[in-house]
């Protein structure tokens, strides 16, 4: 007997499966473009030099393993905050502002659910753009809330849909809510441009919708994080309208989850710093969600909530990513290396994404890649078919996901020449 009769099985997570796969195969030449994690030129997890040298501080001066407040740690949500909106847009917003730490950019995306859920009855609509990052639905549909997808993509002309996109806005039911990919939109590498995002935000606040912003790309898609913060900014300071903000640290500061200890060689060099290695097995895993309200009143509100709503999750926030996050944001040299560490990923990106789409061209691979350079970000959405995708996989261990979105970041000097020729014999 069993009450759990009635329990589903839901397959495991399409991406996650992926890698799993991919971890089990012996092929020498594999290649893994599925999820959307930074390797340097030697396909090899990166540690930031800045984060490196925060932890080195945080080591020297002793970590220990208290509670952070339930809101999170304070200093880190003020940096945030303050490199979000910059420094002038934030001293004129602080203190409209409610803030509170996540686990990442889906802890803060809930959060944002939970907080939405509980301000509004009946529950209003989220448009969803189609396609979206696969999570998108799940967290918000788990929360009651009725998702509706709208057409962001044409996979004819490739290219963001925005007269499909300014339509659904138009005839969207006031008090919705809108998630927006603040830059690098994943799956498909389209944006908005500057004056589309105008047009955007004026459409939105015509017909009271909510921007629920989500930023899990900021300084990493562009190299310069105020350009990659554009919409926000324009949204929250020159149009004054409320927004919700899910900030993740994953990708922008490579924080993306626990630590495993140095490589071999680094460890040597720290012999006389166990402890540096020991502190670094804690976990990370740090994000904030950010409300941009219109009154200090409300802020103080939807933050007491926000804490009373954290509390019942989590209790409290992991305390090691932001304080990592909080010390490369809150001192000036470090954060000075942090920009230069993000121009160092995304130009490594861009220059991969530049060599898959020369490579294509000099196979001859069929169709136009055009598209591929078009893109920015971390993916590049080839518009292979599921059938194509499989076979590089079973034939050619080149894993992607099955909509062929790619992760550039997989890419290097060894083996974009393998993959583009690949693509090109699966297609021919
Ligand atoms: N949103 C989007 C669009 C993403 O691509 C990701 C990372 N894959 C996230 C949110 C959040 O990821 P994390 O919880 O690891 O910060």
């Amino acid at each position: 007997q069993t009450r759990f009769n009635h329990a589903r099985f839901i397959p495991p997570d399409a991406i996650f499966a992926l890698t799993a796969e991919y971890l089990q195969d012996s092929h020498p030449q594999k290649v893994n473009l599925g999820q959307g994690t930074y390797r340097d030129g030697d396909g090899k997890p990166w540690v930031l030099p800045s984060v490196t040298r925060a932890r080195e501080t945080l080591s020297a001066q002793g970590l220990n393993h208290e509670y952070l407040p339930i809101l999170g740690l304070q200093t880190f949500r003020e940096a945030t905050a303050e490199a979000v909106l910059g420094s002038e847009l934030f001293a004129q917003q602080k203190s409209k502002l409610a803030t509170c730490q996540s686990l990442s950019g889906t802890g803060a995306l809930h959060l944002a659910g939970l907080l939405l859920r509980a301000c509004q009855s009946p529950l209003p609509k989220i448009y969803i753009p189609e396609p979206t990052w696969s999570n998108h639905h799940q967290v918000f549909s788990s929360l009651g809330f009725p998702c509706e997808s709208f057409k962001y993509y044409d996979h004819d002309t490739r290219d963001l849909d925005i007269e499909s996109y300014y339509s659904t806005l138009k005839n969207a039911e006031p008090q919705s809510i809108v998630i927006l990919h603040a830059c690098a939109h994943n799956p498909t590498g389209c944006d908005p441009t500057k004056e589309q995002w105008r047009e955007i935000a004026q459409l939105m606040k015509d017909r009271q919708l909510f921007p629920l912003f989500d930023a899990a790309y900021l300084g990493f898609n562009s190299g310069n994080y105020d350009e990659d913060a554009f919409a926000i900014r324009y949204f929250v300071g020159e149009m004054e309208m409320e927004a919700g903000i899910c900030l993740s640290f994953a990708k922008n500061m490579g924080l993306y989850g626990k630590f495993r200890g140095y490589p071999p060689i680094w460890r040597a060099k720290r012999k006389r710093s166990p402890e540096l290695i020991e502190n670094a097995m804690i976990g990370e895993r740090v994000g904030c969600f950010m409300l941009a309200t219109k009154t200090s009143e409300a802020a103080v509100n939807t933050q007491s909530m926000l804490e009373m709503l954290q509390r019942s999750e989590v209790s409290n926030p992991p305390a090691f990513g932001a304080k990592i996050a909080s010390q490369v944001m809150g001192t000036k040299e470090l954060k000075e290396m942090w920009f230069t560490d993000m121009v160092t990923m995304s130009g490594r990106i861009r220059s991969m994404r530049k060599a898959l789409y020369d490579h294509l061209l000099s196979f001859g691979a069929p169709g136009s890649w055009d598209h591929l350079i078009r893109q920015s970000g971390m993916f590049g959405f080839l518009g292979l078919s599921p059938e194509v995708v499989l076979k590089l996989k079973n034939e050619y261990h080149v894993y992607m996901a099955g909509n062929s979105r790619i992760s550039i970041a997989g890419l290097n000097p060894s083996n974009v020449e393998y993959v583009a020729r690949s693509i090109t014999q699966c297609l021919k």
